[in-house]
Parts: structure tokens; C-alpha cells; sequence
């Protein structure tokens, strides 16, 4: 049979039939050895990457499967089906010997989610997801939470930012309610990853919109102000307005895969127009002359933040 992977949890596959009934599946051992993804030679790129060995394993949370049931509760996933979209990242941890991760797979948009205090969002780390977003060619919908805090300046000055170089921002608050119309409307339809650093309220913001689903809220612990982890396993839920929602653990950090350094300008969005205008092809824009770059950082095109995340991912 064919379903569709919508949770996974320790090692535990849940799949999910066309007629609704959920087997929880382990994988077959030799699966790794044996996908092939013939469609394009992109694809085999990515099995080689596999075969190198993934953290996780090579399922993602919605993957389209072929099982073999072993009774009406349980199979094995013999078969992983090339996905339309897949989110990466290079698997916390594994900076030595870099792992490839598979975050999520056949979602149409990705939200990250930020807190506008406590935790104080990191848009360094924002600037990572959405550098890894674009390569992966997939819409983003920025989510700051925790409006009824109130939104510091600086804040507010960064949301204008990602909000003028094209970024859909919502400005939501669980314990308010703010937002959460455009919230619903933003999921609506639509099979959404959510991202973020635990402690931001990503669960409360699924249980505000859809009341029932009883997702796990953790105090923030005061003495790290730091979230704990509030999710294990990834889970993808179906919305009753229509769309579908995959929330991830609250990630530490994203390291970046599939992405090379020299190119990384290209997935700054508002940078990407001018790179082809600087003196020089294989222009850094850090200071050479005629840089287009440089020219619309001074203009005050660019904002000075996204140009220091663009520093930090080429390694400058
Ligand atoms: P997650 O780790 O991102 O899933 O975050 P949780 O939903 O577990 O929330 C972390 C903490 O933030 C909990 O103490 C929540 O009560 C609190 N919280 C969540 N959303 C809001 C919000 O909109 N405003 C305020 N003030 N607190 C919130
Ligand atoms: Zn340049």
C-alpha cells in the first residue's frame, strides 16, 4: 500500500493509508542502500547524500511511502517516494562530519516562528532558516508571537525589514488572540512546516488555532529563559478549516546543506538583483570597487543586519 508519513517518533513511522487508517511502521533495514530516485540526476545527488548516512533517518514527516502491512496495525516502509519539496539542514551536532537532515518534506510553505521577547528573537538564526527556505524554493511566512508583550523598537525595526524585502510577516499573541484570523487564513489550504526555537509558543499558537488539539505547553524555565522541549517527534496535523500543519521540535540551530557559501548571496532575496551588476563576476561584495552590493548597502537598500548574516554565512 501507499500512505503518507505523519509522525514520527522514536524510530516509530506513523503512516497514513488514502482510506484514513494509520499503521506505525519501522523501516526497512536495507531502505537506505536501496532508494533510487531515477527522476534527475538532482535526485541521485541526494541519494548518494543519503547513503552517506542521515541523522534521523531517510524518512521525513510527509513523505509519500510504500509499505507492506503486516497486520492491521503495524508494516515496514520499503519505499520512499520522491518528494515535490523537502526542507534540510545539516544535522545539529555534526559539524565534523556533516550529516544531512531531512526536516520535513512536501510542504507547500514554511513559517518561522520568533517570539518578539522572551526569548528575544535571533534574526541571525532567522536569516539561517530563511537562507535554507529559499533554497529550497519554498514560500516563508514570518510569525512573530507574543505580540501582548509588547514588540520592542529594534523589533519592530527588523519586522519592517523582512516586511519590505517581500517577507509576509503576522504579528500574532496565543494569550491575546491578535493575529490569529490571519493565522487560520495563512494555513488554510495550504500544508505548512512550522519552525522555531522552543519557548516561543508554537504549540500554544496550534492550540489557539485549533482548539482540541491538546499539543503539550511547557513553562519557560526561569532560569535559563530558555523553552524546554515542549514537542518530541515531528507531527503533522490536519486542520478542520481545510490545510495541514507540521510542527517541528524547536530547533537549536540550523546549519546550513545544500547550500554553497560563494552562492549564498543569491538566496538573500533583496541582494540577488544587483550581484549581477558588480565590477567584478566573482565579486564577495565586501570591498571591492564597483560593488552593487556595497553601493545599495550605502543607499540604505540593504539593511545593515541582513548584510552582517549575509557576512557570517559566506564565512567573512
Ligand atoms: P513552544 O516551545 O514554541 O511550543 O512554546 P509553548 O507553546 O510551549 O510556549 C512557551 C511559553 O510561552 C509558555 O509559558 C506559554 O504559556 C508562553 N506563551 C505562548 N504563547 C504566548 C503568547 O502569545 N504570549 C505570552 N505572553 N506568552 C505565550
Ligand atoms: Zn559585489
Amino acid at each position: 500500500m501507499e500512505g503518507l508519513v505523519t509522525r514520527i517518533h522514536r524510530g516509530h513511522y506513523y503512516v497514513e493509508a488514502d482510506d484514513g487508517t494509520t499503521l506505525c511502521c519501522r523501516l526497512r533495514s536495507k531502505l537506505r542502500k536501496q532508494l533510487i530516485y531515477p527522476e534527475s540526476n538532482q535526485r541521485r545527488q541526494r541519494v548518494l547524500q543519503v547513503r552517506r548516512g542521515e541523522r534521523g533517518g531517510p524518512v521525513a514527516v510527509g513523505d509519500k511511502v510504500r509499505v507492506t502491512p503486516i497486520d492491521a496495525k503495524t508494516g515496514v516502509i520499503e519505499q520512499i517516494l520522491p518528494p515535490d519539496t523537502e526542507l534540510v539542514r545539516r544535522a545539529a551536532g555534526t559539524e565534523n562530519q556533516p550529516k544531512r537532515q531531512r526536516l520535513v518534506a512536501n510542504v507547500d510553505q514554511i513559517m518561522p516562528i520568533f517570539a518578539v521577547q522572551d526569548p528575544k528573537p535571533n534574526f541571525r538564526f532567522l536569516d539561517r532558516y530563511l537562507v535554507q527556505i529559499e533554497a529550497a524554493e519554498l514560500p516563508a511566512i514570518i510569525c512573530l508571537n507574543k505580540m501582548d508583550l509588547g514588540i520592542p523598537a529594534e523589533v519592530m525595526e527588523m519586522a519592517l525589514v523582512y516586511q519590505r524585502i517581500g517577507y509576509r510577516m503576522l504579528f500574532t499573541s496565543a494569550v491575546s488572540g491578535q493575529g490569529l484570523d490571519d493565522l487560520r487564513d495563512t494555513l488554510k489550504d495550504h500544508t505548512t512546516a512550522l519552525l522555531g526555537p522552543s519557548g516561543v509558543g508554537k504549540s500554544s499558537l496550534l492550540n489557539a488555532v485549533q482548539p482540541g488539539l491538546d499539543l503539550a505547553v511547557l513553562e519557560v524555565s526561569e532560569a535559563t529563559g530558555k523553552g524546554r522541549h515542549t514537542t518530541t517527534g515531528v507531527t503533522r496535523f490536519e486542520l478542520a478549516g481545510g490545510g495541514y500543519v507540521v510542527d517541528t521540535p524547536g530547533l537549536r540551530e540550523l546549519g546550513l546543506w545544500d547550500v554553497d557559501r560563494e552562492y549564498v548571496d543569491v538566496y538573500f532575496t533583496e541582494m540577488a538583483p544587483y550581484i549581477d551588476h558588480c565590477r567584478f563576476p566573482n565579486c564577495v561584495h565586501l570591498t571591492e570597487p564597483g560593488c552593487a552590493v556595497l553601493e545599495a548597502l550605502a543607499r540604505g537598500e540593504i539593511a545593515p543586519e541582513r548584510y552582517e548574516s549575509y557576512l557570517r554565512l559566506r564565512g567573512l
